[in-house]
């Protein structure tokens, strides 16, 4: 078992520890491929699997499982409880095991700052992190409160390696920056309407911005306006953060997408786009 490398364009490798969320964003990729993968009627989970269901409907599995079908078949069952948010234990030592630098996106099937999250399964993951300081991690949330509220009680590290992602899809979103602790804005799906102003749209305060459209059946009636994007990238410009664009803004933007990374987030070897 090990990190999986990740078609998501601004980082090298997933990890996820933990799985499952509540926000129930209709837009939502990871609760369909969860779904997809999860036991089926006709499956059931072997029967030395090792978990523990919490009061909160979350749980903890212990080690890998099996799902196996009425014939016996079995296959590793990577989504167990479907889109419920469970903590896989054995995958924390995942990025120790990892020696060549990696830029993580951990957490990309789940929200890891979810209310319903424990904050013991936080604070493992982060010491996971900390056993492997060669990587690059980056975290990302709808529910940038909780951020705040862990940075007041001084349990969120800020870390040179540690990067805090807020999702926000239009500018009236709570989003989180601080002066200690690196941060970006995930704008994706971009859905509304963004200006030229550092108080209206939160680019000013943090450190990177990544801009992507909706992809999948909802795509063409959400495709943001050349305007909106416009208006981010020339905010960042002027307040020197770094643009990243993923692949599904190209049809709004055109071939020549924005590729920056701030240089702290760049793992050795690589360069900064100009
Ligand atoms: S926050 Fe992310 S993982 Fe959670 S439902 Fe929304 S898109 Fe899915």
């Amino acid at each position: 078992m090990s990190l999986h490398k990740t078609p998501i364009e601004w980082a090298t490798h997933t990890w996820n520890p933990v799985t499952g969320c509540n926000h129930g964003c209709p837009y939502c990729y990871a609760r369909s491929i969860a779904r997809r993968f999860a036991p089926k009627a006709t499956e059931h989970l072997a029967e030395d699997t090792s978990f523990t269901a919490e009061d909160n409907g979350c749980y903890v599995l212990h080690k890998p499982t099996r799902q196996e079908d009425a014939g016996g078949h079995g296959r590793t069952s990577p989504y167990p409880f479907a889109f419920s948010p469970t903590f896989f234990e054995y995958k924390l030592d995942l990025p120790e095991k990892c020696k060549t630098p990696a830029r993580i996106f951990v957490c990309s099937m789940a929200d890891l700052f979810g209310e319903w999250v424990p904050d013991e399964w936080i604070f493992r993951v982060f010491e996971a992190c900390l056993k492997a300081p060669q990587h690059k991690y980056l975290f990302l949330t709808k529910n940038p409160q909780r951020y705040i509220k862990m940075s007041k009680e001084g349990n969120l590290p800020d870390l040179a390696n540690f990067w805090y992602g807020s999702t926000t899809t239009d500018p009236d979103m709570e989003f989180f920056w601080s002066d200690w602790h690196n941060t970006f804005l995930s704008i994706e799906p971009l859905l509304a309407p963004f200006e030229e102003e550092p108080s209206h749209n939160g680019i000013g305060l943090v450190d990177w911005a990544i801009i992507g459209a909706e992809t999948g059946p909802g795509a063409s009636r959400h495709r943001p306006k050349r305007e909106w994007v416009d208006a981010i990238v020339n905010t960042a410009r002027r307040e020197g953060v770094p643009v990243y664009m993923k692949d599904s803004l190209a049809e709004v933007w055109g071939p020549d997408l924005l590729r920056e990374f701030p240089a702290d987030l760049l793992l050795p070897g690589e360069e900064v786009q100009v």
